[in-house]
């Protein structure tokens, strides 16, 4: 059983640090192939795939972005786009009318601004239309490997429930976990934690009878704590019906916990 949430009340700056990094190496260990999940072979396609990813799934958005990013391979053939092809192609990933409206237009700009290419500085691609911090950050840290904190809804939620942050601003939220960790690891810490809020802690049912970090965490209770049971809600390449090669790795669920120090 984890600790009580009196432990994790009473705990120091130091020891929320320690047991923060000590869930984030068990998140590795269980994902070591976590990445970003939407395709791509250049910053402009990460860039554009990020904008689409908005209300739909990586996996739809990966669907579409081959015909789109062959259709039209360029910035200056995005400003130029038919607007009616361009919807048709952008249909499945939903809002497609205002997506194709976000995509032809971030093309003009880049064109107009920056010569066509992706600029590599937070403060520059936070100007282009419809790029906020979070899809900024995916792309420096995916396409630049400049070290960035992605807080998407499923960080903003691991977050919490950890009890490294109470923040809701996702601007908060990455200044606050930053400070917990070294850069080199922010890429790898927002890749699993999505992958680990994609997977195992869900937003409404959180499988905490088969996650590796359950001895670590104040939220753990909040979901499903029969081992057996919470198997069943574990999804993608984690799920029973799932094909692996091999079982998934990572610690067993219901070992013992520690407190924290
Ligand atoms: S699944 Fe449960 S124990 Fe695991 S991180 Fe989420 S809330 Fe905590």
């Amino acid at each position: 059983m984890p600790a009580s949430p009196a432990a994790y009340a009473a705990e120091s700056p130091v020891a929320r640090t320690r047991r923060a990094r000590k869930i984030y190496r068990a998140l590795v260990d269980r994902y070591p192939y976590a990445h970003a999940e939407l395709d791509f072979e250049t910053p402009l396609q990460l860039l554009v795939a990020t904008v689409l990813s908005a209300q739909t799934t990586d996996v739809t958005v990966n669907k579409v972005t081959p015909i789109l990013f062959s259709r039209w391979p360029t910035a200056q053939a995005l400003a130029a786009a038919d607007r009616v092809s361009m919807e048709e192609v952008l249909k499945p990933t939903g809002f497609f009318r205002a997506k194709t409206n976000s995509v032809i237009t971030l093309g003009q700009a880049l064109v107009e601004r920056f010569d066509g290419e992706v600029p590599r500085r937070l403060k520059d691609l936070v100007t282009l239309p419809g790029v906020g911090r979070k899809t900024a950050n995916v792309v420096l840290g995916n396409a630049f490997d400049v070290p960035g904190i992605t807080v998407d809804t499923h960080f903003g939620r691991l977050a919490r429930r950890f009890g490294w942050t109470e923040e809701t601003d996702p601007v908060k939220v990455e200044h606050e976990i930053g400070a917990l960790f070294p850069r080199k690891d922010w890429v790898m810490l927002s890749h699993v934690l999505i992958f680990h809020g994609r997977r195992t802690c869900h937003a409404r049912k959180p499988a905490c009878g088969a996650c590796p970090v359950a001895r670590w965490c104040p939220s753990y209770g909040e979901g499903e704590t029969d081992p057996v049971k919470a198997l069943t809600l574990l999804k993608y390449e984690l799920a029973p019906s799932a094909v692996l090669p091999d079982p998934p790795p990572g610690p067993l669920p219901g070992e013992r916990a520690e407190e924290p120090a």
